[in-house]
């Protein structure tokens, strides 16, 4: 690892959200596309919004959330041509939770009988952190619009994450799922189609599912 990385500690209420995440929702968890595709949509909506009043650069054409399977690589990555975040921002976004709702899921899920969780999940958004019930680790590269660098913020979802200047040649946001063992069923085309056909049908922007590797 070089030099130029940092490792930070997650905020004191992560590690429970996450806990609770990965094992109560365990049949549930193909809903982490709808979450991450959610937050992708909501990034590009941000960018669409901040170009009008001069903020930031116009989304580029053909603006898009794209979801790349990748089977020998066992990896999924889901991108998105967003507002991105800066390293303040991803330290704060990723790595606390900050908003009320998630903490409100937290204490609901935890309060609830097991047969109760599954409509939980329906009522609250996971979040970003329902990532680790399909991966064992989860890269975030991502480049917020106006600035020039990029940043990657890295994690197991165990207690910990790094944060490390990055490249990318666009404002936007990838993130890489190194996916379980037992979660592979993912990296089928077909099965994330699926999902999303499930869950995101009302979102705006399009939604691109590439064949294995492509
Ligand atoms: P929520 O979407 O309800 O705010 P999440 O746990 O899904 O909660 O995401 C936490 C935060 O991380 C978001 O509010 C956003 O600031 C940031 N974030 C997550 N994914 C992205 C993305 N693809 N682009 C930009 N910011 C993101
Ligand atoms: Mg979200």
């Amino acid at each position: 690892m070089s030099e130029t990385v940092e490792r930070h500690e997650f905020g004191a209420e992560v590690g429970r959200l996450l806990d609770l995440v990965v094992h109560a929702l365990y049949s549930d968890r193909e809903i982490f596309l709808r979450e991450l595709v959610a937050n992708a949509a909501d990034a590009t909506d941000r960018r669409r919004f901040e170009a009008l009043t001069g903020g930031a650069p116009a989304l580029p054409e053909g603006a898009a959330v794209r979801i790349v399977p990748d089977k020998p690589a066992r990896t999924i990555t889901i991108s998105d041509p967003g507002i991105g975040m800066s390293k303040a921002e991803m330290a704060e976004n990723l790595g606390t939770i900050a908003r009320s709702g998630t903490r409100a899921f937290t204490q609901s899920l935890a309060d609830a009988k097991p047969g109760d969780r599954p409509s939980l999940i329906g009522q609250f958004g996971v979040g970003f952190y329902s990532a680790f019930m399909v991966a064992e680790r989860v890269e975030v590269t991502s480049r917020r619009a106006g600035a020039e660098e990029a940043w990657r913020w890295s994690s197991e979802g165990r207690g910990d994450y790094t944060l490390a200047p990055a490249e990318r040649a666009e404002p936007g946001t990838d993130i890489v799922l190194h996916i379980k063992a037992d979660a592979e069923e993912f990296l089928e085309p077909i099965r994330l189609r699926t999902v999303i056909r499930k869950w995101a049908d009302h979102i705006t922007i399009p939604i691109t599912v590439a064949e294995d590797g492509v």
